[in-house]
């Protein structure tokens, strides 16, 4: 992308001191006329080349990666500059920061935070998927945005989503939510992207699941849990996650918060941590730079875990029914037994047992009955919603 910037842009002299930020690497920077000047003028690298009696700036920067066109941009301020490094999984990352420079010192404190977090999405996810086009946190008049190797941040220096958790645990405050979510994007929505819109809870709810896994990171996995589970009071449940195809339609605004639960229900179904890690890590290996449907990322889940997902995918991404987990005890056999009521009778979804006042016994892959151990009490015995659905107990 070249960049062209005229020193009357904004009648400010100082104009040569703005800097042009956009995706992958800066191959030159230099102020004149282009059409006078053939390439042995740019052999200075990122060096800025004077060329006198001109008025215009020009940057060209390159991108090597495949990239989506909503992510390609530019940035254009009087950025301030700094450059760091991260000693990741594919080898050394550039990390490059562009706040404002009047908020130069806000953003060294703030911003920090990038390197522990992209060690942590390396960590679940697989290595940032492009080393080559280096990391950048770009200060933008807007909120924020997922572009790809040159993240838009806007969130006002504040912690949460501009100062608020959306979660409603607090646990949203301990992290910005604009840098975390946006770059969690750079694995899922730019490594691996929805051939169609309609599929966009790919992007999102992934996404958003991010969030809960860098929660976890700082936090440990009580909080992240709480904050995912918190999100869901979001949920609208008007319309399906998956939209319409073909007619650049996407789905409910729950793309986000139920898509993440979508996720959530499949690392509670897995029931370990290491092999939900290696799923998130093995999806972007799998699906490395590539365009995908929704059908394949859930037959790629099914096939990993073993089971068909098919009436669960079904329930939660194509209609906007909430089921119904009956629990019928019969005391006398010590038993539960469990009914999915308003769902495909394949419908399955993990469940929890919990005792001593809200302490997880133990996690259930949906059975059709439990029988509970002699020393177990039933009254103590409470069978909680992990996942998007209700309860009702019966005696
Ligand atoms: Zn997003």
């Amino acid at each position: 992308m070249q960049i062209t910037i005229t020193t009357d842009l904004n009648n400010n002299a100082n104009l040569i001191r703005s800097e042009a930020v956009s995706n992958g690497r800066k191959l030159r920077h230099f102020f004149g006329d282009p059409l006078v000047n053939d390439d042995s003028s740019f052999k200075h690298g990122n060096e800025m080349i004077l060329i006198p009696n001109s008025t215009q700036h020009y940057w060209t920067w390159q991108v090597r990666n495949p990239i989506n066109t909503y992510n390609a941009t530019f940035y254009i301020g009087d950025y301030a500059h700094w450059h760091d490094t991260l000693h990741g999984e594919k080898g050394v990352l550039d990390l490059d920061f562009y706040p404002l420079k009047y908020n130069m010192a806000k953003a060294k404190k703030h911003w920090a935070v990038t390197k522990d977090m992209l060690r942590c999405f390396e960590y679940w996810m697989g290595p940032y998927p492009f080393y080559e086009d280096g990391y950048k946190l770009v200060e933008a008049p807007y909120l924020g945005m997922e572009h790809q190797s040159a993240v838009a941040y806007g969130n006002e220096y504040k912690m949460g989503y501009r100062g608020k958790d959306r979660s409603g645990t607090g646990v949203g405050l301990s992290f910005d939510f604009i840098i975390v979510h946006e770059s969690g994007h750079e694995w899922f929505g730019n490594n691996i992207t929805a051939r169609d819109v309609a599929d966009n809870w790919l992007h999102e709810g992934f996404t958003s699941y991010s969030e809960t896994l860098f929660a976890e990171w700082i936090k440990g996995k009580d909080s992240a849990f709480a904050y995912t589970t918190g999100k869901w009071a979001l949920i609208k449940n008007d319309r399906p996650l998956i939209g319409d195809y073909g007619v650049h339609k996407e789905g409910s605004g729950d793309i986000y918060e139920k898509g993440a639960a979508v996720v959530h229900m499949i690392r509670l179904m897995i029931n370990n941590d290491s092999t939900f890690r290696q799923l998130l890590r093995g999806l972007n290996r799998d699906f490395y730079h590539k365009i995908v449907t929704s059908k394949e990322v859930e037959e790629y889940i099914s096939r990993f875990v073993g089971r068909d997902l098919k009436a669960f995918f079904d329930v939660y991404l194509r209609s906007t029914n909430i089921p119904t987990l009956t629990c019928t005890t019969v005391v006398k056999d010590r038993k539960i037994h469990f009914e999915w009521k308003d769902a495909n009778p394949l419908f399955k979804a993990p469940i929890a047992i919990s005792r001593d006042a809200g302490k997880t016994y133990k996690i259930l892959q949906s059975p059709d009955e439990m029988t509970y151990d002699t020393y177990l009490v039933r009254r103590d015995l409470r069978v909680k919603a992990v996942g998007l659905y209700k309860v009702e107990e019966k005696q």
